[in-house]
């Protein structure tokens, strides 16, 4: 297992696995601890990792995509190259839904969501924003992310705002960016669909297609996937969603059934984890979780105007109308890091953390449910123009997973027009997103 240690650059594809073997068994750069803590092992890992074609790649990320599967989240694995060398930069692997600690149960189920943002393409690029001055990594237009799975459009949105070229092993239908196969990409803006063009392909799998999509720019744009590496990409997929759905057996009790966590005294476990997440946390408190009012709205611009770089704002309400969320863009941290995802990441892992902790794993079911069934309250609507608005769309499908509560009234809302560009731009990227479902943003009415 001490692979990391070898001199030679000349890594033999068993060379190659067998180092995956043991790093994969540590490496998962789901929570910034972990990111931390598999710095030095990654950058000595890069030193031995030189790939050379698709196929090898494809090894790689089949075996980043197992991983996930073993660890009972869905079966999706990448891995960042640098186009001039072959060298693996970084690799990870979906980390969506996670055991649960200390023998903790959901309500029944063993696993839990983690964080609905964290497939393993979007972690690659929050990994990359997070360690690329540090490690002095080449620009994203050098380097490649190779998937064992096409990236839906939070994961699409994230590579384009990043700049990344991409390669894909196995096409997804109907979540895919790609979904018609055939690179038109009709869900994103006209600039957007443009860039992906010439810098998303679909390998060539030996005896099943040609490569498909851009012909130049990701790294062994010429060379095949074999048929096995990238049937078994897509049967891992497949069996991932078999196993989450026997192991995840609790999304959240519907409001009807569940206790206000504003009743709680502010000294409980859960308020403070909250608070802790969020200063905001139960700041304001809406009479009705539909109806923002003129005290949301300057938080949120108060939030925007204290954070450098920032244009927009979110907070998540609950059923009961308590602000449990809020957050500005970080985009002084990465391009990606938008107000939406943090508030979303930053929800679901506290809830996460309450429901594997012994000593409020009980209270947490009855008090936290999930996100579909409050209301997401934005400052601005989004650019019609923008893949970081291509990715909230896409983080928002992810988190509402299918539909959301009480569809006939909007659990996204916004008041203001976009940073740029105009409301109805926005309107029609919604409207055009056809792997993204239910989202239906309307104005704050007040
Ligand atoms: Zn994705």
């Amino acid at each position: 297992m001490g692979e990391q240690s070898g001199g030679s650059h000349l890594v033999s594809r068993r060379a190659v696995l067998g180092f995956l073997g043991a790093a994969g068994a540590t490496v998962t750069f789901g929570s910034l601890v972990a990111c931390s803590s598999t710095d030095n092992s990654n950058r000595s890992r890069a030193d031995n990792g030189i790939l050379t074609t698709a196929e090898s790649a494809g090894v790689v990320v089949l075996a980043q995509a197992r991983q996930a599967l073993a660890e009972g989240s869905f079966g999706v694995g990448g891995v960042i190259i640098d186009n001039a060398s072959g060298r693996i930069i970084h690799e990870g692997h979906n980390t969506v839904i996670q055991s649960l600690p200390n023998g903790q149960s959901g309500l029944s189920g063993t696993s839990f969501l983690f964080d609905p943002t964290n497939h393993g393409e979007r972690q690659l690029v929050s990994w990359y924003y997070e360690n690329a001055s540090a490690l002095g990594l080449p620009k994203p237009s050098e380097l490649t992310v190779v998937t064992s799975l096409d990236p839906c459009a939070q994961c699409a949105g994230s590579l384009l705002a990043a700049g990344f070229n991409v390669g894909v092993v196995a096409f997804d239908d109907p979540s895919g960016i790609n979904y018609t196969f055939d690179c038109t990409y009709p869900d994103l803006p006209p600039d957007l669909r443009a860039q992906a063009q010439k810098s998303f392909t679909y390998y060539a799998i030996d005896g099943v297609r040609a490569q498909v999509g851009a012909s130049s720019g990701p790294a062994f744009v010429s060379t095949s996937l074999t048929k096995p590496t990238a049937d078994d990409c897509t049967t891992v997929f497949d069996e991932s969603r078999a196993v989450v759905a026997a192991n995840r057996k609790f999304p959240g009790l519907e409001p009807i059934e569940m206790i206000d966590p504003g009743t709680l005294p502010t000294t409980s476990p859960i308020r403070q984890a909250l608070v802790e997440a969020s200063p905001h946390a139960f700041t304001l408190r809406l009479a009705d979780f539909r109806r923002p009012d003129s005290a949301l709205q300057t938080l949120l611009s108060d939030l925007v105007a204290r954070t450098p770089q920032a244009t927009n704002a979110v907070a998540y309400i609950d059923p009961f109308g308590n602000l449990l969320s809020a957050f500005a863009d970080r985009f002084d941290i990465s391009p990606i890091a938008t107000a939406f995802m943090n508030v979303v990441q930053s929800y679901s892992r506290t809830r996460f953390n309450l429901t594997g902790n012994p000593s409020t794993n009980a209270e947490v079911a009855k008090t936290l449910t999930t996100p579909k069934y409050g209301t997401f309250v934005f400052l601005r609507a989004l650019a019609g123009d923008a893949a970081t608005s291509v990715k909230d769309l896409g983080i928002y499908d992810l988190t509402i997973e299918g539909k959301a509560f009480m569809p006939e009234t909007a659990n996204w809302q916004y008041y203001l027009d976009p940073p740029t560009g105009t409301e109805a731009q926005f309107l029609v990227l919604v409207a055009q997103m056809k792997s993204v479902t239910g989202a239906n943003p309307s104005r704050v009415a007040i």
